[in-house]
């Protein structure tokens, strides 16, 4: 067929197409195919010559009228990809997310791609082989294997179904083990991926009887689901909030969901929080299904990556496992995707393009009408109010589930106790007759490192970071000082950098301390020190924690990564040492969450038959949150905070973006932010001239621009930061503001000494 010559011609081919490109800049680029190139499709990449080098970018539009003189158009390089990337549905979801974050098109493709095709590679399988037992490995006694734990894994493994290339990497089985079953002839590989078409229901493992209120979410959930066998007579496909106090059993629910949907042939991707996908959450999903599982987090390397993405976009994998990102993986067949821990801070991003992976995933179900469940023991605000409003429906599971019993919470007043490292007479009291009774105890402490600070105890000098500001915390064990903001390190001095007094203490109390202290005053019972610092090395987590469920660890120390999922049957006591400072945060988000945090740590007591104690130390016994928290628990102080946010007219009862800038040089980054300031200002301004309603009854703008004022941490990395904030009653305005001066910010000449960036529902203030 011929190429069109003019626009309007029929019965001709395009010749001009749209390209995103990943640069950060909101505009296309027009560019002009050969008489020889096929027409691409939407979604497709190219290679492009872009000012003096090539790039690949992504197909938005063919059979353009340019914006630009024609002549003066380039042409495109190469075809890669003769096919979309990405299914229909998932190409409109980042079109729509594009738009919603006010981010370039380019770098949202770009970021949701595996980087294997961000780089121009075609997404081809390198992996399409699977291994299965032979007849004598089925045969064969896992037991005989027990000097070969290797073997031993991968013959296990193998037993629950075949498991592609890929996925035999995911697990990280030693290659060599693998030919070692080989050659004896237990396991064999076959050149082909089979796609999942439906599970045979085939059970690993016999699933619990449900209790009354899981039966009751696990029935209200299925009838809402999207299969071919119910599509006709269900109410279209449904977003549920499964509250249920930690251990009361909701990982059973998703599993029993789950198994309807498999059953209907469709795929289940389900979205952990990143401190959450550990082998043995992985484990808990395939010892259930004989059916394909795929793992995707940031962990692996690009090729796995990619070979994992496509087995889910292709319908080879049936369940798809991943983090934050995984919800950019497109699938051939949806049925259901659940979120849990969904108040949890990793699912949003935050830097680049500051997407919610939540968010995203309530809007691609309202594309792709499959059914979401979000669960967690501490839902955010934001999902209790949607439910409260009766958008979500909100399905609770109130009792742990099997014999645990709820856990008793307490108070220790603090005020004029003697304190030892941390730990009040109380305390340790109480510690003692925990540890007496055979039983483990979990001390949490939210600071890693000896100390939060190095200070001179004659002049009161304070080891500062150079770069941010902020102090740098004293870490005995590497002997340095670190820079939790920039990661800059150096030696731990022996005398004051400003009198040269070699009087030097520290101040704040860190898990390497902790660990020290208790080391002395319980050297009886063996502890552990669980913390980023001391899980560097990869599998030691796992090895930590396993170690800990066994027994062979009596304390458990931890930060944050400690409070999240794990299973520990004999704690019985839990105490967080040190959390008042979020009374006092400037952030309004911070009580919601301590009160989630409080939460999720106290959920580590008394999981099995022991009953649970948690204790709360604190200088602020009378703090109304903490007694809302403590007497009443989580949903009555989120009752109280909601209507709280409602008065203040904050999230989730209005909208907020945040602008920030930073530079080297100060006032570079105020006067950029300044400018933005006043773009949006007369942007508003212009609207309301237009007859647009720019203004609220009060005669108010609807949107409020706040600031420019420095950012919390007022430097860091050696440049001084900013932020504007912009506020509105509602979404709407918000978006069009912005919608509308965007381009215009893009140009502005302050944006050349300093960056800046856009965050839409900011969940961090710092
Ligand atoms: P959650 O995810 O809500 O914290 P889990 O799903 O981890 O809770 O369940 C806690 C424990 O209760 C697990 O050991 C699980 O096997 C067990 N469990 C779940 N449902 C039941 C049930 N209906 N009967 C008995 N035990 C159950
Ligand atoms: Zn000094
Ligand atoms: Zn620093």
């Amino acid at each position: 067929m011929q190429r069109c010559q003019k626009l309007t011609e029929e019965n001709c081919v395009p010749t001009y197409i749209r390209i995103a490109l990943p640069v950060p800049l909101r505009r296309k680029y027009d560019y002009m195919l050969t008489p020889e190139q096929p027409v691409p499709k939407l979604g497709g990449r190219v290679r492009v010559p872009f000012g003096s080098r090539d790039m690949v970018g992504f197909v938005v539009a063919v059979g353009v009228a340019p914006e630009i003189d024609a002549s003066l158009l380039r042409e495109v390089i190469t075809i890669t990809d003769a096919e979309p990337l990405w299914p229909e549905p998932m190409w409109q979801l980042l079109l729509w997310a594009a738009s919603y974050y006010h981010h370039p098109l380019g770098e949202v493709l770009t970021h949701a791609a595996p980087i294997a095709v961000k780089q121009g590679e075609p997404p081809s399988y390198t992996q399409i082989k699977r291994f299965l037992l032979t007849e004598a490995g089925a045969a064969v006694d896992i037991n005989s294997l027990k000097r070969a734990a290797q073997q031993q894994r991968i013959l296990a493994a193998l037993q629950k179904g075949a498991l592609s290339a890929a996925q035999m990497k995911l697990e990280e089985f030693s290659p060599a083990a693998l030919k070692a079953l080989q050659d004896k002839g237990l396991v064999e590989s076959e050149q082909s991926l089979p796609k999942f078409e439906k599970w045979d229901g085939a059970l690993l493992e016999q699933p619990h009887a449900l209790n009354p209120q899981q039966a009751v979410a696990v029935g209200a959930i299925s009838a809402s689901l999207n299969t071919p066998e119910q599509n006709s007579t269900s109410a279209g496909a449904k977003i549920w909030l499964l509250e249920g106090v930690t251990g009361s059993g909701k990982t059973e629910v998703y599993l029993q969901v789950m198994a309807e949907v498999l059953n209907a042939g469709q795929q289940v991707l389900v979205l952990v929080p990143e401190i959450g996908l550990t082998p043995q959450t992985v484990a808990r999903f395939r010892d259930r299904f004989q059916a394909p599982v795929i793992v995707l987090h940031s962990g692996l390397s690009d090729q796995e990556r990619l070979q994992g993405w496509l087995q889910a976009r292709d319908g080879h994998a049936a369940i798809i496992l991943g983090t934050r990102s995984a919800i950019f993986t497109p699938l051939h067949n949806l049925g259901l995707l659940i979120i849990d821990e969904e108040h949890d801070g990793s699912f949003k991003q935050q830097d680049g393009f500051r997407y919610n992976a939540r968010d995203l995933a309530i809007k691609r179900a309202q594309q792709e009408e499959f059914s979401v469940v979000l669960g967690s023991a501490t839902p955010s605000l934001e999902t209790l109010a949607n439910a409260r409003s009766k958008r979500y429906g909100h399905l609770q599971l109130s009792n742990r589930a099997g014999e645990a019993q709820p856990v008793k919470s307490g108070v220790i007043d603090l005020k004029a106790q003697r304190l030892h490292n941390g730990l009040s007479d109380q305390l340790l009291a109480v510690m003692q007759k925990h540890l007496d009774a055979g039983n483990q105890v979990l001390l949490f402490l939210n600071r890693r490192g000896f100390a939060s600070a190095l200070l001179c105890h004659e002049c009161g000098w304070v080891s500062e970071c150079h770069r941010c500001q902020a102090n740098m915390t004293v870490h005995q064990q590497t002997h340095t000082l670190q820079c939790h903001h920039c990661g800059a390190q150096r030696r731990i001095p022996r005398q004051c950098g400003h009198c040269g007094s070699t009087q030097l203490i520290t101040r704040g109390l860190g898990t390497e301390q902790l660990e020290e202290a208790i080391a002395k005053r319980f050297p009886d019972y063996p502890a552990v020190r669980i913390d980023r610092d001391s899980t560097r090395k990869k599998g030691q987590l796992e090895d930590y924690l396993q170690a800990a469920a066994r027994g062979d660890y009596r304390i458990l120390i931890g930060t944050q990564m400690l409070a999240k999922g794990h299973h520990f049957p004999n704690v019985t006591l839990v105490s967080l040492l040190d959390v008042d400072g979020a009374l006092f945060s400037a952030d309004f988000r911070a009580p919601e969450r301590l009160a989630q945090l409080y939460v999720q740590v106290a959920g580590r007591a008394g999981r099995a038959s022991k009953r649970g104690s948690v204790l709360l130390q604190t200088h602020q016994p009378e703090h109304p949150l903490i007694q809302e928290l403590v007497q009443n628990g989580y949903q009555d102080f989120a009752q109280t905070a909601l209507t709280e946010r409602e008065q203040a007219l904050m999230p989730p009862y209005a909208a907020m973006a945040l602008f920030r800038a930073e530079a080297t040089e100060k006032s570079a980054a105020e006067a950029l932010l300044q400018a933005i300031h006043d773009t949006l200002l007369a942007q508003q301004t212009a609207a309301g001239h237009n007859g647009q309603n720019a203004s609220n009854a009060y005669g108010a703008p609807e949107v409020a621009v706040i600031g420019p004022m420095p950012a919390p941490l007022a430097r860091r990395a050696g440049r001084f930061r900013y932020q504007l904030m912009l506020h509105a009653t509602s979404r709407a305005p918000l978006h069009r503001l912005l919608q509308a001066s965007m381009h215009l910010l893009e140009t502005l000449p302050q944006a050349r000494k300093a960056r800046w960036s856009l965050d839409i529902d900011p969940q961090d203030f710092t």
